[in-house]
């Protein structure tokens, strides 16, 4: 079968043919989304933290279809990849957050992923049977997961702040406005910002300094947030950024572009803040977004490329010429 195969930090991925698997539930792959994460893990960015045994195919947001019958599937069903699969017996397990599993195993990571015509999925219980277009419905599969366990617990009465302007920002923004939270959106690409406007954000503010804090202070009307969520999380978006909290208020940290959080404890104390990572989310989100979807709450602003074309992909990823989520059809 075609797939791309990640080999060496820093180089283009391969495309070349390799072995069709064989064990586990085999699914066709009909689209997988192109993550932040996968550049991350190309660039060696994560190499410190994350064992990645090359050579590997990667992709962690998968639509595949089930080619055998198997447990309550059916030869020919469409379904979205959980892409996390856990010990199942340890704390996290137990709560369903089998991202933070100490032996977690996530598809393209750790196994291999959907850039091919076909991907091994160890355990049905992962699936999700879905109905639909499925390049639309890739990005609900890690976008979509992690949008909907970032804005969880907020209502119409908090003011958000939204820092940030890819595809899981934007997934965020619609299930927010779903709601109907009052939203400001901050980032430095205009063109994203727009697309911000038209699904609904009420205010956005284009970020002309190199502090986001600072853009906000000077160019929004508002100055206080119940909830800032930041799925950047660099340097210029952590910083200073608490003073945005109302009291109370809480910083979700989403994006992992590895800024550092330096921050008065004081102000922390006095405010009664909270600070907390969102990494992924459960399994029961992913239905719970998909439920969106299909109730027409949500678009998942899906841009397709080839497979053969992904490296190409990477590099508008790369270059923020993607609005919404490159999506790879094998
Ligand atoms: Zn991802
Ligand atoms: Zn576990």
């Amino acid at each position: 079968m075609r797939a791309a195969v990640f080999k060496e930090f820093g180089k283009p991925l391969s495309i070349e043919e390799v072995r069709e698997p064989k064990e586990g539930i085999i699914l066709k792959v009909l689209a997988t989304g192109l993550c932040h994460g996968d550049i991350h893990i190309i660039m060696g960015d994560w190499k410190y933290d994350i064992k990645i045994e090359t050579p590997r195919i990667l992709g962690h947001e998968i639509v595949g279809e089930i080619i055998n019958d198997f447990g309550n599937f059916k030869r020919g069903d469409r379904v979205l990849v959980y892409n996390s699969v856990g010990c199942g017996k340890c704390k996290y397990c137990k709560l369903g957050h089998y991202q933070y599993c100490e032996r977690v195993k996530v598809i393209g990571l750790h196994m291999d992923g959907g850039y091919a015509e076909y991907v091994s999925i160890p355990s049905d219980k992962i699936l999700l049977k879905v109905e639909g277009n499925p390049v639309e419905l890739a990005p609900l599969a890690d976008a979509g997961i992690t949008a909907y366990n970032s804005v969880k617990g907020i209502n119409k009465e908090d003011k958000v702040l939204l820092i940030g302007t890819g595809a899981v920002a934007l997934l965020a923004l619609q299930i927010l406005k779903s709601r109907g939270v009052s939203v400001t959106i901050a980032g430095h690409n205009e063109i994203k910002l727009s697309k911000a406007k038209e699904l609904g954000a009420d205010e956005i503010v284009i970020a002309k300094d190199r502090s986001i804090a600072h853009s906000i202070a000077t160019r929004s009307s508002r100055l206080k947030f119940d909830y800032v969520i930041d799925y950047v999380g660099s340097e210029d978006t952590l910083s200073d950024i608490l003073w945005l909290l109302n009291r109370e208020g809480e910083l979700r940290i989403v994006g992992e572009f590895g800024g550092t959080l330096n921050t008065p404890e004081q102000l922390v104390v006095l405010r009664g803040l909270k600070i907390r990572g969102i990494l992924y989310g459960t399994f029961n989100d992913l239905v719970n977004v998909y439920n969106l979807y299909k109730e027409g709450k949500i678009k998942t602003l899906a841009v397709p490329y080839k497979l053969e074309d992904i490296n190409e992909a990477i590099n508008d990823l790369m270059r923020g010429r993607i609005v919404g989520r490159a999506i790879i059809i094998p």
